[in-house]
């Protein structure tokens, strides 16, 4: 079978469970050395268990996303052992609370905002000279339907959303001119951990699996990918550009 991502390094945050692990198992089915990236360990060995009983090869970065300074070393860490990054996957994230806006306790706000917004960016700011060094970067940031949807009680997720898109739109402007494409992700409701803290009432089997949905997730870092900037919706197979309504 023909490999789409032989011989790249590829970062994923989150990889430790949900959509995160099996779009790092994805890369890694298609050629590309995955360094993965969450705080739970258990979950990050058996991801690379099971990348390398599948012919893979991974990096496991214990790492927790509010430590900033941890986030600042990644860059050089990579840069010593690859010299570049082919492919970035900023998709570690957390719900925060559902909440009247004015009910929201600030530490659960300062959390969030940190994990999905500050990291983010850190991550983006630390490996950006290097995904400017590969000859076909690729940047995946995870955002949501909430970015877009003015749910009651959703402000502070859909606000920390909102965030990284706008990083990824102005990201891509500023890198237009290079091989470096970079897009927001929209992955739609998936049977994982977050979405079952987020809708305790559904039935999880009414959703599409994460393995299902990172499958659609991974050709974003393929070579031959040329839209830049915009946001992919996984439900709709497609990107979307920021006129059309999401
Ligand atoms: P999960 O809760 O299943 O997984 C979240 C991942 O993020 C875990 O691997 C977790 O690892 C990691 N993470 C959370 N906090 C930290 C931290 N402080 N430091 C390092 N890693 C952290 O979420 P999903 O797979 O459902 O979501 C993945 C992404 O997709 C998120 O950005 C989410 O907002 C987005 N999304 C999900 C939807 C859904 O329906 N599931 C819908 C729309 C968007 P660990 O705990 O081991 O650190």
């Amino acid at each position: 079978m023909m490999q789409m991502l032989t011989d790249k390094i590829a970062l994923v945050t989150g990889a430790s469970r949900g959509i995160g692990y099996h779009i790092a198992k994805g890369l890694a089915a298609e050629g590309a050395h995955v360094i993965a990236l969450a705080r739970t360990v258990g979950g990050l060995e058996e991801l690379d268990d099971e990348i390398k009983s599948a012919g893979g090869s991974a990096t496991l970065v214990p790492l927790d996303l509010t430590d900033m300074a941890g986030i600042d070393r990644l860059g050089g860490a990579i840069n010593e052992r690859w010299g570049r990054l082919d492919v970035l996957v900023a998709n570690a994230g957390l719900l925060g609370v559902l909440a009247p806006i004015g009910h929201i306790e600030a530490k659960t706000f300062d959390k969030t905002m940190t994990v999905n917004v500050n990291a983010t960016w850190r991550l983006i700011r630390t490996v950006d000279p290097l995904l400017r060094k590969s000859l076909a970067g690729r940047a995946i940031v995870m955002s949501s339907g909430a970015a877009h949807s003015a749910k009651a009680f959703w402000s502070l997720y859909a606000a920390s959303k909102a965030a990284c898109e706008a990083m990824v739109r102005s990201w891509a402007n500023e890198t237009m001119n290079l091989p470096l494409r970079v897009n927001s992700v929209n992955p739609g409701a998936t049977r994982t951990a977050m979405r079952a803290q987020a809708m305790p009432g559904e039935d999880p089997k009414t959703l599409p699996t994460a393995r299902e949905v990172a499958a659609k997730i991974v050709p974003l870092a393929f070579p031959n990918v040329v839209e830049t900037g915009k946001l992919f919706d996984v439900r709709e197979n497609r990107f979307l550009d920021y006129r059309d309504p999401a």
